[in-house]
C-alpha cells in the first residue's frame, strides 16, 4: 500500500515523516554538507523529546552491485501490497556470518510491535520483508563508546549530531535496500547493538538487539500509518498560537467547543480509552505547553510503552484498511469550520 502523505511536509524526497523540518545548506570547499533538522529522541524511561540537531549528510549512495546482491527474505506476507501495509526491515553493522543474528532481531522487532493493538488484530494487514545488508564490520559507529568507527553498510551511528541515544542511517542507501522489496511503505533500519536508542522519521532507526527499542518504530508507524501528530509537551514552545492543525489528535479546541462543533473527538469525548481515563481535552500536545491539547493523558504518541489512546487506534484501523486509490484527505472527518473561541 502507499501510504499518501498526510500533509506536504510529508513528501519532500528524504524528509521524514512527523515533526522534522529539513534545512539543507550547501557544500563548501572547505566542509560536507550538513543538514539541521528537528529529530525525535527517545529515552529509556520513555519520554521523547525533539532536538534540533546539525549533522554532516551521509548520503553517498550504495555500490549498485551490493544493492542487486542483497537477498530478500519474506518474513511475513499477506496479501497483496495494494492493499497491504509493507513494513521493510534493514541491517547495518551484521556481518555475513551474523544473518540469523539479523533474522533474529527482525522477528523480535516485527513481534514486538504485533504485540500491541491495534496492530495485534489486524495482523493479517501487514507484509514483513527483511532485506539482509551484509557489512564488513560488526556493531555501528559510537557504539559503545563514542569515537568507535566501523566500516559497515549503512553508516548507522549513535552520538548523532551529539546527542548519544539518537541512531542516525545514511537514508539514502537505507532507502536503496529497501527497495529490493515487493513494496514499501516503512522503512525500520536496525542497528546491530543492544544498546538503547534510535530515531523516527519515514525510515525509522531501531537498536536490533535492545529489547524496548520495537516501541521506537510503533510511535513512527503512528505518525506514518495513522497520521497522528506528537503528544508530547518538549518545551520547545511555550504557548500553541498557530492554526488549528490537520492531524486528528491534536486540537486548539477545548472540550466545550470541540463538543458544539463536534470537531476532532467529539465523538470519542468521555469514552474509555486504553492507555487510562477517558477521553477528555489534556491540555498540553504538539511541542507546546499550553494553547493546544490532546485526547488522553498519556498515549503512546506522548510516551513510549504507552497504548494508543482511542481517536489514535481508531485512525490506525482506518489506515489499515484504506483503499489505494482514495485520496489520503478524502478519508478524514468532516470539520465545520469555526471561529477559535466562539465558545467555552
Ligand atoms: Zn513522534
Amino acid at each position: 500500500m502507499r501510504i499518501r502523505p498526510l500533509l506536504p511536509y510529508l513528501a519532500g524526497v528524504g524528509v521524514a515523516a512527523s515533526a522534522l523540518t529539513v534545512v539543507t545548506e550547501p557544500a563548501t570547499a572547505q566542509s560536507a554538507p550538513v543538514r539541521t533538522e528537528w529529530r525525535e529522541v527517545f529515552s529509556p524511561d520513555g519520554t521523547i523529546r525533539r532536538v534540533r540537531v546539525t549533522r554532516e549528510i551521509h548520503a553517498s549512495p550504495a555500490p549498485r552491485s551490493l544493492v542487486e546482491a542483497a537477498e530478500v527474505i519474506p518474513v511475513e506476507v499477506n496479501g497483496p501490497s495494494e492493499n497491504h501495509f509493507d513494513l521493510v526491515f534493514v541491517g547495518d553493522g551484521y556481518t555475513a556470518s551474523e544473518m540469523g543474528a539479523y533474522g533474529g532481531h527482525v522477528r523480535g522487532k516485527f513481534e514486538e510491535t504485533m504485540a500491541k493493538e491495534p496492530f495485534r488484530s489486524h495482523r493479517s494487514q501487514f507484509n514483513v520483508w527483511q532485506v539482509n545488508v551484509v557489512s564488513q564490520q560488526s556493531g555501528v559507529d559510537n557504539d559503545p563508546s563514542r569515537g568507535v568507527d566501523r566500516a559497515t553498510a549503512l553508516d548507522m551511528g549513535f552520538w548523532c549530531g551529539g546527542i548519544q541515544r539518537l541512531l542516525c542511517v545514511n537514508e539514502t542507501k537505507a532507502r536503496q535496500y529497501a527497495a529490493a522489496a515487493r513494496d514499501v511503505d516503512q522503512v525500520l533500519a536496525l542497528g546491530n547493538s543492544t544498546t538503547y536508542g534510535g530515531a523516527g522519521g519515514a525510515v525509522a532507526t531501531a537498536s536490533g538487539g535492545n529489547a524496548r527499542s520495537g516501541e521506537v518504530a510503533v510511535h513512527e508507524m503512528g505518525h506514518s500509518i495513522g497520521g497522528l501528530a506528537d503528544e508530547y509537551s518538549d518545551g520547545q514552545g511555550d504557548v500553541y498560537r498557530g492554526p488549528e492543525p490537520r492531524e486528528l489528535n491534536v486540537s486548539i479546541y477545548s472540550r466545550g467547543q470541540m463538543q458544539q462543533n463536534q470537531a476532532k473527538w467529539a465523538r470519542f469525548l468521555g469514552q474509555p480509552t486504553p492507555d487510562g481515563g477517558v477521553i477528555d481535552t489534556f491540555e498540553g500536545a504538539y511541542y507546546h505547553l499550553r494553547g493546544i491539547y490532546r485526547p488522553s493523558q498519556n498515549s503512546i504518541m506522548r510516551t513510549l510503552g504507552r497504548e494508543f489512546n482511542l481517536p489514535g487506534r481508531e485512525a490506525m484501523i482506518a489506515a489499515f484498511y484504506r483503499e489505494k486509490t482514495l485520496p489520503f484527505e478524502k478519508t478524514l472527518p468532516v470539520e465545520k469550520p469555526f471561529a477559535r473561541g466562539a465558545s467555552g
